[in-house]
């Protein structure tokens, strides 16, 4: 059974427009669709698992605004928080209460954060905490992981995973190479390579970034003491170990990857599910080194809408759903029931898969596996995932358009839609076999 057609005609028609407006008519690369090919579809409103598109074309979504829809879209109580909020103002640019609410909420769930500092962007949060680990020891180099994403600023644009990948570019025009000569990258899940990193390096490394689950360059999970072992080096190193947790935060568990693997780092990054869908970031850890930030301390961070009252309430209110009994056991069961149907539907097909998740993020490769590091998920089929991604938006799925990037499911996902998705695959994945 083949899907009828789908028209998207005034998706084309506001895409084409936006050509001439914006630079590849989008304000952030991978939403446009070049390395699936085809059009990208322009949203016009968004519910619980679903996205309707501007020609009426309704797809069960699996990106969730790229994390933050945990709860589902526009969940009631999160609309009506914010309804109640806005009516106080849109921005104070002063102190407000509701940054200590989110701050001990944050401060409660995740192991490492004895304080925090909100800001408006993931990519905000990693750029000030690779400041703040420099200033805490003095050290200027840093190790990041080959596919791990840190957000745009120009020392992480280094081996940075599914967005830089997808467009071709290794690194980006515009970075100085002085800024990157003192990011230093190491294959994901290879301890050896750290360590032979620390002895050529002695006493300049300032810290360790990684995402405990890679998001960015398709789902990778860390391997069995790869965590353990990056805690004891820095340790042993006098160096800082960072956990990316933008994606894996209040996703992977209430506590994040760090309380699910029970390794905790010095600092941690935060975003994504933190703003309920507004624009919020956050770093947090260890008391002395936060008391280097200013106005405590001499490191200077500042934001003009950082701690905005409407992001701090969308972010309220999507933890306090989140921290109810049961969250995370649903949302493991939605998604392996999901996998296990994904990885069926490829086989049925005759195709090479490998999948995976942990609560509500999985991932696939079209390529027989394991996938332990980037290298390894360059062998996935990524012409055929460009056609698999077509054929399922024919059947009315959203996924990520990239092979490179993880999905996300919902509490808003029922087993009906779950069911709906596997039926996709199944004809999607023989239509494209
Ligand atoms: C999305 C993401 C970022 C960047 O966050 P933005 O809010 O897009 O700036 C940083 N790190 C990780 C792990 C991410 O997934």
């Amino acid at each position: 059974m083949t899907a009828p057609a789908l028209n998207t005609s005034h998706s084309q028609a506001i895409f084409g427009a936006a050509q001439a407006l914006m630079p590849g008519g989008v304000s952030s690369p991978v939403r446009a669709f070049k390395s699936v090919g085809g059009q990208p579809i322009v949203f016009d409103r968004v519910k619980g698992p679903y996205a309707w598109d501007v020609d009426g074309n309704k797809y069960i979504d699996y990106i969730g605004s790229w994390g933050p829809a945990i709860c589902g879209h526009a969940h009631p109580e999160v609309i009506a928080a914010l309804q109640e909020a806005i009516e106080k103002g849109t921005s104070f640019g002063a102190p407000c209460a509701l940054e200590n609410t989110l701050a001990e909420m944050v401060i409660d769930a995740v192991p490492s954060v004895e304080m925090v500092r909100f800001v408006n962007s993931g990519t905000e949060a990693c750029m000030a905490v690779l400041r703040l680990i420099r200033a805490y020891t003095g050290r200027d180099k840093v190790i990041k992981f080959e596919g791990c994403y840190h957000g745009h600023a120009d020392m992480f644009l280094v081996k940075a995973g599914s967005g830089v990948a997808t467009l071709g570019l290794p690194d980006s025009p515009g970075v100085p190479r002085s800024t990157t000569a003192n990011t230093l990258t190491a294959p994901y899940n290879d301890l050896e390579a750290v360590k032979a990193l620390f002895a050529e390096n002695p006493e300049a490394i300032a810290g360790v970034i990684l995402e405990p689950i890679v998001g960015n360059a398709g789902f990778i999970q860390p391997e069995p003491g790869f965590l353990e072992g990056l805690r004891e080096l820095t340790k042993e190193h006098g160096a800082l170990l960072v956990f990316d947790e933008v994606m894996t935060g209040f996703r992977i568990s209430y506590g994040g990857a760090q309380a699910h693997f029970g390794v905790t780092p010095d600092l941690t990054t935060m975003g994504k599910v933190i703003g309920g869908g507004l624009p919020v970031g956050a770093y947090g850890g260890r008391a002395d080194i936060m008391g280097m930030v200013a106005p405590a301390g001499p490191m200077y961070q500042a934001g003009t809408l950082s701690g905005n009252p409407l992001a701090m309430t969308a972010g309220i209110k999507t933890l306090e759903l989140l921290k109810q009994p049961g969250t995370y056991e649903k949302l493991t069961a939605t998604t392996q029931k999901l996998v296990a149907g994904i990885k069926d539907a490829a086989q049925s097909a005759g195709m090479s898969i490998t999948a995976a998740s942990v609560s509500a993020m999985f991932g696939f490769f079209l390529c027989e596996g394991p996938v332990r590091n980037f290298e390894e998920a360059k062998a996935t089929d990524s012409e055929r995932f460009g056609k698999l991604h077509r054929a399922m938006l024919e059947h009315g799925v959203y996924l990520a358009p990239s092979a490179f990037e993880a999905g996300f499911t919902s509490l808003a996902h029922s087993e009906a839609d779950i069911e709906a998705t596997i039926n996709a695959f199944r004809e999607s994945f023989a239509a494209v076999a």
